[in-house]
């Protein structure tokens, strides 16, 4: 019989001989027993070896930690002082009759057990294999693999193909750099890796499918942080004849079903998810990511300011300025003149300039401020941030958009040093933010795609293309969950000269239209169904599901910060006849 380890089990299997693989989890030798603990991927088991057993006990002596081995023998009942409650097996033990040492192994890198030190990432990302054979890293993989089954079957319910695309495709703009693959057989020219399906899928629309799903992986060339990964999977999926609210209905209803079936310890904050438009999350949260468990909502102090007798903020004011600030429940509690200073050189770092702040105490306050606020002003704040004794209310002045984007940096350094987020660390906070504006000002300061240039315009904000095209809205959704973007999608633009016309806001050339986008043009000649979709990020979900703080720790074999993996050793450069074979010359 073969059962799996771990599915050894009283009675069934009592007196019966087995036969059980694995690796040598632990060996003790105790002299006359030899006990081994043999482990496969779902559990362990105790096999005993007696120093009367001859030629088997001389082999098992040989056997080292990570041993690959078999092992035949009878299941006996374990002494009742040799009972472990901890291990599923733990009231029985394998009585080897025999042993075949599979293969040996070295001593390893580093150690495998729970009440080990966590090994460093260089050394984990070179020996993956030996990492994976970590426990928590085998939970992470198999979570992954069942939200994953989870999410297919949810799909398929819902009446969705799942339809693979092509990874060797041509360029699509989504805001990042490409991969770029040589081709062989036509020298100078190129493939380029997708960083998502997003036109073959709009393609799929045209094609009829209706709707499609696929666990798609997506490449982009980006600058590693540690939510990012070179490559990274998604749930991509699109839909025709439908609409935002159906799209944001089923994705919200499939992630009801992810966090009742796998959080285990979170709770989630809100359902249904709260609904924020773009505007609403900039105006109170300087982010369009808001991590609604912090909370920590933008107050608007400008009014109250303008009576109050300070030069360099009333300068700030007469420019169109502003006063915002958040208000730290009892900031009193960690905050000090040195946190002060702390802070302020953290703002610096972001580009400000400036931190005002109110203490309410119980007898009165301390601000830097307090020789040129009157009672009224300080009694105003107060009212207006709700303020009680113990807290504290941070003010920004400057530019609108530059004092929100600060207080944004400011909310989250404050949650880190308040604790607040080890307080929330069990609270999943969802929410949707929509309304985005279709087009935004890049780094250049050139206009580009809010989300991709295929992204609905609002109906009503069309007649705008020509005369304002930055006050234009979308028809795009983000969901967002603990302050981390983990998907977005929109309605698309199905109207061939509708995507053409938002081709040439985007200042592309006619030639550049047709040289990019001629495929998808030329395909919405041919009868286009209204439709729409969404990426919800794979990885990014199970980082939180899993607490972990990168997705390193969800994705087997990931690339390490500098875009390389170390246990292969690529990227590596390739002997030069292959590279001439693509026409390409390596510049030294
Ligand atoms: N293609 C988009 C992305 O990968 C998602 C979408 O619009 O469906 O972010």
């Amino acid at each position: 019989m073969q059962p799996r380890i771990s599915s050894i089990k009283t009675p069934e299997h009592l007196s019966q001989t087995v036969t059980v693989k694995g690796w040598v989890d632990r060996r003790r030798d105790h002299g006359q027993l030899i006990f081994i603990d043999l482990r496969d991927r779902d559990g362990i088991v105790q096999v005993v070896v007696n120093a009367e057993q001859g030629e088997l006990y001389e082999e098992a002596k040989k056997l080292r930690d990570e041993y690959c081995i078999r092992v035949t023998g009878q299941v006996v009942k374990r002494e009742a002082d040799l009972i472990n409650p901890n291990l599923p097996s733990g009231t029985i033990e394998i009585i080897a009759s025999e042993l075949e040492i599979y293969s040996t192994s070295k001593v390893l890198p580093f150690q495998l057990h729970e009440e080990d030190d966590t090994p460093g990432e260089e050394i984990r990302l070179q020996y993956r294999y030996l990492d994976l054979r970590r426990k928590e890293m085998q939970d992470r993989i198999k979570l992954r693999y069942d939200v994953i089954d989870y999410i297919r079957s949810f799909m398929k319910e819902r009446n969705y193909w799942e339809i693979e695309t092509p990874i060797l495709i041509k360029g699509t703009p989504e805001g990042s750099r490409e991969y770029l693959v040589p081709s062989r057989l036509h020298p100078g020219q190129f493939f380029v890796l997708p960083q998502s399906p997003q036109q073959l899928k709009q393609l799929l629309m045209v094609s009829g499918m209706e709707k499609y799903f696929q666990i798609a992986r997506c490449f982009r060339d980006e600058d590693q942080r540690g939510d990012r990964q070179p490559e990274f999977t998604q749930l991509d999926l699109e839909a025709s004849f439908t609409s935002q609210k159906e799209i944001t209905s089923m994705i919200e209803e499939m992630y009801l079903g992810i966090v009742k079936r796998f959080a285990k310890e979170q709770e989630l904050l809100a359902d249904p998810f709260p609904v924020l438009t773009y505007e609403e999350a900039m105006s109170n949260y300087g982010n369009d990511k808001p991590d609604l468990r912090i909370g920590m909502k933008i107050g608007d102090y400008s009014e109250i300011f303008k009576q109050v007798d300070s030069n360099i903020i009333q300068s700030i004011l007469s420019k169109g300025g502003v006063v915002k600030g958040i208000k730290a429940t009892q900031g009193a509690n960690w905050f000090s003149r040195k946190v002060f200073d702390q802070l302020m050189e953290y703002l610096k770092q972001h580009g400000g300039q400036g931190l005002l702040y109110v203490q309410y105490n119980e007898d009165g306050i301390s601000s830097p401020l307090s020789k040129f606020m009157s009672e009224e002003v300080i009694r105003s704040i107060k009212q207006s941030a709700q303020a009680e004794t113990g807290d504290i209310v941070f003010m920004i002045a400057g530019e609108n958009q530059v004092t929100l984007e600060l207080l944004n940096v400011l909310r989250q350094e404050i949650a880190r040093r308040s604790g607040l987020y080890k307080q929330v660390e069990n609270q999943l906070a969802f929410c949707w933010v929509v309304d985005f504006p279709l087009f935004e000002k890049n780094a250049e300061g050139e206009i580009t795609a809010s989300h991709h240039p295929f992204t609905a315009p609002k109906k009503e904000d069309i007649a705008l293309l020509d005369s304002d095209p930055f006050a234009i809205k979308s028809d795009a959704y983000d969901i967002v969950l603990n302050g981390v973007e983990i998907g977005g999608g929109s309605i698309r633009i199905h109207d061939k000269d509708l995507q053409r016309k938002v081709f040439q806001t985007l200042n592309f050339t006619e030639a550049e239209i047709e040289a990019k986008f001629g495929h998808i043009l030329k395909a919405f000649e041919y009868g286009v169904p209204p439709h729409g979709g969404i990426a919800p990020g794979i990885d990014r979900l199970l980082m939180i599901l899993t607490k972990t703080e990168s997705i390193r720790e969800v994705t087997a074999f990931p690339k390490n910060q500098s875009a390389k993996d170390l246990m292969l050793g690529a990227p590596s450069a390739m002997p030069s006849k292959q590279v001439r074979e693509m026409g390409i010359q390596i510049l030294e």
